[in-house]
């Protein structure tokens, strides 16, 4: 990492401590050239969750699909585009908090389909 004031390459940390919702870690650095203190952050890089198909393939897991396949299911129900994108996002969320890495395609449909005939019952 080079000191954003004289660009040198070598510094040592003096303090670190996570951020509030402990996703990032903040460290201090020093200048060991001219001893000025600047602040990184490390993150975790996200890592996309496979989806397994029915086919034994698998795929990045995208938000973006359930939402398509939502809108063509739902063209004939009272369900809104928002509650759709409510939808997808529970299940994304849902998907990210468990820390796995492979789904299956079923599981993400059950997930989906819990939600969707909830905000059917309850239609906004
Ligand atoms: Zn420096």
């Amino acid at each position: 990492m080079k000191c954003p004031f004289c660009s040198f390459e070598e510094s040592k940390v003096v303090d670190s401590r996570s951020t509030e919702d402990y996703t990032a870690i903040r460290r201090r650095r020093e200048c060991l050239k001219c001893s000025k203190r600047y602040t990184t952050y490390e993150k975790i890089e996200d890592i996309p969750i496979q989806v397994i198909k029915k086919d034994s393939t698998r795929e990045n897991f995208d938000k973006n699909k359930i939402v398509s396949g939502l809108i063509k299911a739902c063209q004939k129900r009272p369900v809104s585009i928002n509650q759709i994108e409510e939808i997808a996002g529970e299940v994304e969320k849902i998907l990210s908090n468990q820390m796995i890495q492979e789904v299956k395609s079923d599981f993400i449909g059950e997930l989906v389909m819990e939600r969707l005939k909830k905000s059917m019952r309850f239609p906004m």
